[in-house]
């Protein structure tokens, strides 16, 4: 492999465009286990969450970050961690990522992660918000009725927006992607608030659900201009997966085409495929494999090689989609790099791409992409 190539794609700052915060206190070992999965059911008693590929992988990049041989084992790598406060942690290996900038997803921290204003104290790069639409509508929900709460929401995303640079929705999560496609009118809009908060109101915390409300949220976003992420494909078992393939979305992506709002979709696995067709056909439509670098490990260069079919180079984004241990925004960077560089080194040793290209491909993907699309180069 060229050593040029490598250590031109280990030097490119990175800009990770969907990421979460990191844990406020020190996990125990059967919380990290469960923080190193998507799954939120307990391992079978007698494994280890360990024995996965995504733990495999922070035993071998994350040990040698903390001073560990790469053969270290689960529990040498876990004694040595202990050894050390979160806040070092944080340090060690969100400095050692190579980011620069991080756009973080403040929509969901279950009570667990440090709030930005303290993120942005902890690293050395800048932060920047992306706003969670759901959140949005379920923090304005306490104070609306049926016939406000349109009103409130917009009003609320107004006031929102100068501090953000882009939004995102869950809709594969909290319903799927098999929804109508066209924008719901002001009376479906003012009978589904009436039923949702009526419900919520009985049974607890406000979690929207509605179909009708979520299609709300999505053309609200829409309407803002700002670059809007969408969850696409695995996540927890909280979603249906064959109801995350992002194809679902072809009429809604067609509907919303000449608005010119620009579309993320998020992770795709195992949709990927599917998602570079869509980033391929439509000019407002762009992918990430972030997530799934993590959890397939050393098998994510094939991951990372297959979202290099179809879709324009300036359509792919970098990001991990880290949340809570900061093994994983560490992770994420260093396996796209070591995947992204295995992939164009094969292609440039067989003569079909340029040293040159290949170091500027993967600074599109790694960085320039993210500053185009968010505008972030404008307010350096
Ligand atoms: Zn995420």
């Amino acid at each position: 492999m060229s050593t040029e190539l490598a250590e031109r794609l280990d030097a490119i700052q990175l800009i990770d465009h969907h990421v979460h915060s990191v844990l406020a206190t020190s996990p125990d070992r059967a919380d990290f286990e469960q923080l190193i999965t998507e799954s939120d059911r307990p391992a079978p008693a007698g494994t280890t969450q360990f024995d996965s590929q995504v733990g495999f992988a922070i035993r071998r990049h994350c040990g040698a970050r903390l001073g560990l041989d790469p053969d270290a084992t689960a529990d040498e790598y876990w004694t040595r961690r202990t050894s050390f406060p979160e806040a070092e942690l944080v340090r060690r290996f969100l400095g050692g990522a190579g980011v620069d900038h991080w756009l973080v997803d403040s929509g969901w921290d279950g009570g667990r992660l440090l709030p930005l204003d303290q993120l942005r104290n902890q690293v050395t790069g800048r932060v920047g918000e992306i706003l969670r639409l759901e959140t949005l509508l379920e923090t304005v929900a306490a104070g609306a009725t049926a016939s406000t709460l349109h009103r409130d929401f917009v009003t609320a995303l107004t006031e929102a927006q100068p501090g953000v640079v882009g939004l995102k929705s869950i809709v594969a999560y909290r319903y799927g992607f098999d929804f109508e496609p066209d924008c719901p009118s002001e009376s479906e809009i003012r009978q589904a608030a009436g039923r949702w908060l009526a419900t919520a109101a009985a049974s607890g915390p406000f979690r929207v659900d509605d179909p009708v409300l979520l299609r709300m949220l999505l053309w609200e976003g829409v309407r803002t201009g700002l670059p809007l992420q969408l969850h696409a494909g695995y996540g927890d078992p909280d979603l249906e997966l064959h109801r995350c393939d992002p194809l679902l979305l072809t009429r809604w992506i067609k509907a919303v085409e000449p608005t010119g709002t620009k579309l993320m979709l998020l992770h795709c696995y195992p949709f990927h495929r599917n998602a570079g067709f869509l980033a391929h056909a439509f000019p407002h439509v762009y992918l990430d494999v972030g997530l799934t670098v993590n959890y397939t490990g050393a098998a994510s260069a094939a991951v990372i090689r297959e979202s290099l079919e179809l879709a324009p180079f300036a359509k792919i984004l970098y990001s991990s989609d880290a949340w809570g241990p900061p093994e994983l925004h560490f992770l994420g960077a260093r396996l796209w790099r070591r995947g992204i560089t295995a992939v164009l080194a094969e292609w440039v040793a067989a003569g079909e791409w340029s040293t040159t290209d290949a170091i500027r491909v993967a600074t599109m993907i790694g960085r320039s992409n993210a500053e185009r699309v968010y505008g972030l180069a404008d307010d350096e």
